[in-house]
């Protein structure tokens, strides 16, 4: 293999044979699951991953499960040289990048759903979404069994979402997040940021703007949460986002609260454009 040379395992049985080699020879295997467009976010994932474990598998998989009818499975951005060439360059040992009939083959007829947190926030404007990750996340998990898994906070109703799946169906991996990474404005990297026009880029660090604001003004009033989400979904409009939701959830449990008096996250989601952003941060009481 020459130094951009990736091994690529195509198939689970070609996985779990890897898996099996780097267990005889005692190494800890660190798993990161992608949707490929990899950029820098996803490099810190290597990267944490890489701190903790010697073998690193990163997986690259456009999930059709978690994508809505009306969404952008067939147009998401989908370039695999490019990232075989980043993952090599990062030092990953493997790429598990299975065809979607080997993860659902003819006759696929099972469905993990968790309740409650599934159905709020991101849930509440994806349905079904997370049915999608939670599936495709246990499935992954249970192909690799790796010692650790590393998301993004970024997606950080994900993150809860399966660490609760780790939990409730009893998986051995230990679940890690990984703090954001944003452009020098703010901006939380993400694949789909190629969507975004020029004027689109210029507004798209206002989400972010608005969210620290909001999480600044909870800190100093924290009986007044609900009137100060009112006043960021406002800003958000002034700036020009169709904002989904803003909302303030204990970090942990993900439980609503009315006022800060635990550690939280602000979580933002605003439509700009034909784009969809995203974006949280911690929001601890002062
Ligand atoms: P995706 O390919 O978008 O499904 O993301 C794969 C993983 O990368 C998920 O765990 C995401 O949370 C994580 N991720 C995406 N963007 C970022 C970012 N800007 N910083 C850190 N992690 C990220």
């Amino acid at each position: 293999m020459n130094k951009n040379d990736i091994a690529v395992a195509r198939t689970v049985a070609a996985l779990r044979e890897r898996v099996h080699g780097w267990r005889t020879e005692g190494a800890r295997v660190g798993l990161v699951p992608t949707m490929g467009a990899l950029h820098a976010g996803h490099l810190a994932l290597v990267a944490a991953a890489q701190a903790q474990c010697e073998r690193v598998i990163a997986s690259l998989f456009v999930n059709p499960k978690q994508f809505g009818p009306s969404e952008d499975f067939a147009a998401y951005p989908r370039d695999e040289a490019a990232d075989l060439a980043a993952l090599a360059k990062a030092g990953v040992d493997l790429v598990f990048a299975p065809s979607v009939a080997e993860m659902y083959p003819d006759g696929f007829a099972s469905t993990v759903h968790i309740v409650g947190i599934t159905e709020e926030l991101e849930g509440a404007h994806r349905p079904g979404h997370f049915d999608g990750v939670a599936t495709v996340v246990a499935k992954l998990l249970l192909q690799t069994l790796p010692d650790a898994a590393f998301f993004g906070e970024k997606d950080y109703q994900q993150l809860t979402v399966v660490r609760r799946l780790v939990r409730d169906l009893d998986i051995p991996v230990r679940i890690e997040g990984v703090p954001t990474v944003r452009e020098a404005d703010g901006l939380a990297l993400s694949s789909r940021n190629v969507y975004l026009s020029p004027e689109e880029r210029r507004v798209a660090p206002q989400l972010h703007r608005v969210i620290q604001d909001t999480a600044a003004a909870i800190i100093g009033a924290p009986h007044s949460v609900a009137g100060n989400l009112e006043k960021g979904l406002a800003a958000l409009r002034a700036a020009g986002f169709l904002p989904d939701y803003l909302g303030l959830r204990d970090a942990g449990d993900f439980s609503a609260m009315t006022r800060l008096d635990r550690p939280a996250r602000l979580l933002a989601a605003a439509h700009l454009g034909r784009s969809r952003l995203i974006d949280n941060i911690p929001v601890t009481p002062g």
